[in-house]
């Protein structure tokens, strides 16, 4: 039980600081804090994602190039150009390393506007005691708790609990679920598996409304990561930047329906 209660925490955490930081701060600009507020929780996204932290900088420019391009062959991780989800990802993994170590310039329309903190970036994402560190930590905590062996194959996925939820979220939400907004990719949402994802699987609402903050747009929909960020800026700890325009049905559709129903 206390293997299990870590796990599903670490998960959510982890998936929670991915789409709280590194995508809706760091990709999108949603909202905005102060200086020392940025850092707190720069430091607490890598202390969460540990051994799988991702570089807020690589991340907001490969995620850019993903709106920009999506499902084209441009797109760093569109699941209609793979066989399978492990060649995908290797292939966003390369295009990754290839901007952390600067081969390939991304475009400029896509650098800038991110927070970068080398000592986090660079120096303990890329220290190998660090990341061993973590790896022992994570084991450390399985050995001390474990109750039977076969929980120790979920070890593997908190060292790569990043990668993983990457894998998911850009597989499932470009190609199953249903779609709310007609737009030019083949985004989707994908329901079942979103609650685990903290919003990230509602695709097609964001990928037709890239800044709104809310990634779920009807009544049925719930986006946990907005429900935490809606508490944090009425504390005054963030301020919410980009108007919600993810609105179901569309303004536009509904009044047309409205004036075809008149007319009818
Ligand atoms: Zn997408
Ligand atoms: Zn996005």
């Amino acid at each position: 039980m206390v293997v299990l209660t870590f796990f599903v925490s670490h998960w959510l955490l982890c998936v929670f600081f991915q789409s709280f930081f590194q995508h809706r701060y760091a990709a999108h600009r949603m909202y905005t804090m102060g200086p020392r507020t940025e850092r707190v929780m720069h430091l607490l996204t890598y202390l969460v994602q540990g051994s799988s932290y991702l570089s807020p900088r690589a991340y907001a420019v490969l995620h850019r190039e993903h709106h920009a391009f999506s499902d084209t062959e441009k797109d760093p991780h569109s699941p209609h150009f793979f066989k399978d989800v492990f060649r995908m990802m290797w292939h966003t993994k390369k295009r990754y390393e290839d901007y952390i170590h600067g081969r390939g310039q991304p475009e400029a329309r896509f650098l800038g506007g991110y927070p970068e903190w080398p000592l986090v970036d660079d120096t303990l994402r890329t220290s190998w005691l660090a990341t061993l560190g973590w790896v022992a930590l994570y084991t450390a905590f399985y050995v001390t708790f474990a109750t039977s062996p076969w929980q120790f194959l979920l070890l593997p996925i908190h060292f790569m609990m990043g990668p993983v939820h990457g894998a998911i979220v850009n597989w499932c939400g470009h190609k199953y679920g249903y779609r709310n907004f007609n737009s030019s990719d083949k985004s989707r949402n994908t329901l079942p598996v979103e609650l685990l994802c903290m919003g990230e699987l509602f695709q097609n609402n964001h990928h037709k409304y890239g800044s709104s903050p809310n990634f779920a747009a009807r009544r049925f929909e719930v986006d946990p990561t907005w429900q935490v960020m809606r508490v944090m800026a009425k504390l005054g700890i963030i301020r919410i930047a980009t108007p919600q325009r993810a609105v179901w049905p569309e303004p536009r559709e509904a009044a047309r329906e409205a004036g075809a129903a008149r007319a009818a």
